[in-house]
């Protein structure tokens, strides 16, 4: 077994690997680039090398400075995690001409799998369902349209070297694939400089479900059962499980069998993922072979019972699997989460600054792969992702209500992120129903991301925390004007809760140590422990501990969130709120006729002039933070009367762009 590896990695991958190595007892190295130099995998790792400024292109990605770092601290190994070199067959190469062992596939397996086209040649070869499309590079518009009519609407017009959800296009006429053919070849082209294009047949209501591999230096190759990522934004995973709700007994095993088959093509050792799209009658499509360890491979440990990355290390030291097929067993349930540095109010914003608090949940059958600690930065350069939270059960509801608790009681400030979105996803009847799709996002949330304008079940728990809170404030206050006043004053029993301006008669009154709280024709008894200041109220009301996000603004107000419902609380004597109504709404500073950069970034384009009208939703200019680009669109229909930014310019958050008549 290996002494020492070095882990070519950042944030929570990184520390997870690093866990796994300390406990086989294994010495690790950490390698980091100068906005990392106290991030927590640098912390953890038993050494440390620094290996460039912060773009990865100059660091995470250097190759030569990389396989440097390994001589210099005598590693013998190195896990590169998932993204970075994880899928780059030169690395792989020049680590072997190194005499580094690379802990992952074969170079020709990682090259044989990167090319999308290339690979769906080689699985149909190996007799995997495959996606009905063109399997050749499609030279240019005319000819997608071709294709398109003969293969039948409607398509996925996808680059041949794409990944991460980038360089693709759902077309559903011959105009969208001329636009899709252009959109998707130029995105190609920027991100991964090939704009190699081949176009496949659109699976409808599909779900994404795919099969993990593993595989030894002797030929071994086992799947160790499959897992669904059908919750997704923008062809990115959010939320993923395992087992799948949707798939039998036979077709994981025909999808399994397959799955080997394509892996023993291309004599694959190490972990790997078969993805395949399956529709709604079952049938599954092959998609791509993933030739790394996955983001999501949590839930497959918590159902088999197997650590991934102990499991790598070792065929990568030659040893041979420990288990055979008819060992693997599947139990239990789990589900992950990814928790982003994104603000989903502001359409998926990218967020960076510091996590000025970063309380994440414990518990029982709770798991956080984290790479973060309170008072990490969270920067422009990588992948936002701020921790994965995975929950797992006997069964899946369990899973499910773990899921939503958690998320209740993970706390983040000083950074946008998108917990309540997650919430609202694991809360919604269809999540828990099961009946998934990749359409599930946009279906379950068609205008965004958004607090529903009606009183909804979450909202008792939030008016029931607002007048809590409300009661527990005006309890201190007094405590501190009684000393003062060396007098007892009494704390009224009845308010006024605004719950996003909505009011609600609440009665909050002490009863033998608790709380009785009377609202419509609701009557609870809730006992609290909450301190104003605290941002977790928790309330055990009959028998049931339940906990809110509470924020406190100035005045008796709060910010509150609870499964995933954002509600702003205002809680007044009903004589307050009476003269509240009476006032003029103080208006905020008019910024409608301004568009602002929505965080620090790079300005990469400007795709109107002065004196041009634009239609609600147009392009007007694309901002690039984060690895991504965002474009911000018109809100309304207007005219650009001036242009304040150029191209190039780096800009701060709020910055004006342009501003309309
Ligand atoms: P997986 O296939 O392992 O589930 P994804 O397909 O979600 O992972 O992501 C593939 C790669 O893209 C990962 O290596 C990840 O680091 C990177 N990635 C994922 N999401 C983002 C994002 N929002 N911004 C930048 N990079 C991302
Ligand atoms: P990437 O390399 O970016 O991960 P994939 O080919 O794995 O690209 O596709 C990513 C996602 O796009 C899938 O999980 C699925 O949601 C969607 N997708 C891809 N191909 C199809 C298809 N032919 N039909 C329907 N959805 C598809
Ligand atoms: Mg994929």
């Amino acid at each position: 077994m290996f002494k020492k590896i070095l882990i070519a990695n950042r944030g929570e991958i990184a520390c997870r690997i690093i866990r796994t190595a300390h406990r086989m007892g294994i010495a690790t190295v950490a390698v980091y680039s100068d906005a990392d130099a106290e991030a927590l995998h640098v912390q953890m790792a038993d050494e440390a090398i620094r290996i460039g400024p912060a773009p990865s292109a100059e660091s995470y990605l250097d190759i030569e400075r990389i396989v440097e770092a390994c001589r210099e601290s005598g590693a013998e190994a190195i896990h590169p995690g998932y993204g970075f070199l994880s899928e780059n067959p030169y690395f792989a190469r020049a680590l072997a001409k190194a005499g580094v062992t690379f802990i992952g596939p074969p170079a020709d397996a990682i090259a044989a799998m990167g090319d999308k086209i290339e690979s769906k040649k080689l699985a149909r070869a190996a007799g995997v369902s495959s996606v009905p499309g063109h399997l050749d590079v499609v030279p240019d518009a005319d000819t997608a349209v071709a294709i398109a009519r003969d293969i039948g609407f409607p398509v996925m017009i996808k680059a041949s070297a794409g990944g991460g959800g980038k360089g693709m296009r759902i077309a559903a006429s011959d105009d969208e694939v001329r636009d899709g053919f252009r959109a998707a070849a130029s995105e190609a082209k920027s991100s991964f400089a090939d704009d190699r294009i081949f176009i496949e047949k659109y699976i409808e209501q599909p779900r994404h479900i795919e099969i993990q591999v593993l595989g030894d230096s002797h030929g071994n190759i086992v799947y160790l059962g499959e897992r669904e990522c059908s919750i997704q934004r923008r062809h990115q995973k959010v939320i993923e499980e395992a087992p799948s709700p949707f798939l039998d007994p036979e077709t994981r095993e025909a999808m399994g069998r397959q799955a080997v088959a394509l892996a023993r093509a291309v004599d694959y050792c190490s972990t790997g993922t078969v993805e395949f799209i399956v529709d709604q009658q079952r049938n599954f499509y092959f998609l791509e072979m993933n030739t790394r360890l996955q983001v999501e491979h949590p839930v497959t440990e918590l159902v088999t019972g197997l650590d991934l990355v102990e499991l790598m290390i070792r065929v990568a030291a030659g040893e041979p699997l420990p288990f055979a097929q008819e060992d693997v067993e599947l139990s239990g349930w789990a589900i992950e989460a990814r928790v982003y540095a994104e603000d989903p109010v502001r359409n998926f914003l990218p967020s960076i600054g510091r996590l000025v608090q970063y309380k994440p949940p414990s518990g029982e059958g709770v798991r956080l792969d984290a790479g973060v600690f309170e008072g990490a930065e969270i920067s422009v350069y990588y992948d936002p992702l701020i921790a994965k939270l995975i929950v797992s059960g006997p069964e899946r509801d369990t899973a499910i209500d773990r899921l939503s608790g958690a998320l209740d009681e993970f706390y983040i400030a000083g950074v946008q992120h998108n917990i309540p979105f997650l919430a609202a996803v694991a809360a919604k009847p269809r999540f828990r129903a099961g009946t998934l799709s990749t359409n599930f996002i946009p279906e379950e949330f068609p205008g965004g991301f958004a607090a529903p304008s009606g009183f909804v079940e979450a909202d008792r728990m939030i008016l029931l925390a607002a007048a809590l809170a409300g009661r527990r404030l005006r309890e201190r206050e007094t405590a501190i004007d009684g000393k003062l006043a060396g007098a007892r004053i009494e704390i009224p029993e009845d308010y006024t809760v605004l719950l996003d301006g909505r009011r609600y008669p609440v009665a909050v009154r002490p009863e033998g140590g608790a709380y009785r709280i009377e609202f419509e024709a609701e009557s609870r008894v809730a006992t609290t422990d909450w301190q104003p200041g605290e941002p977790l109220l928790h309330a055990r009301v009959e028998q049931h501990v339940t906990t809110v996000q509470i924020e406190r603004l100035p005045g008796a107000a709060f910010r509150l969130m609870h499964r995933g419902i954002l509600r702003h609380a205002q809680v007044l004597s009903p004589r307050a709120a009476e003269l509240l109504a009476l006032m003029p709404e103080k208006k905020a500073a008019d910024t409608s006729r301004l568009l602002l950069s929505p965080m620090p970034g790079l300005l990469a384009s400007i795709a109107v002039e002065e004196g041009q009208e634009v239609k609600a939703g147009e392009p007007l200019a694309i901002v690039e933070a984060m690895k991504m680009e965002n474009v911000l669109r018109a809100e309304r229909d207007g005219r650009v009367a001036r242009i304040r930014a150029n191209p190039g310019d780096s800009l701060a958050v709020d910055q004006v762009i342009l501003e309309f008549d």
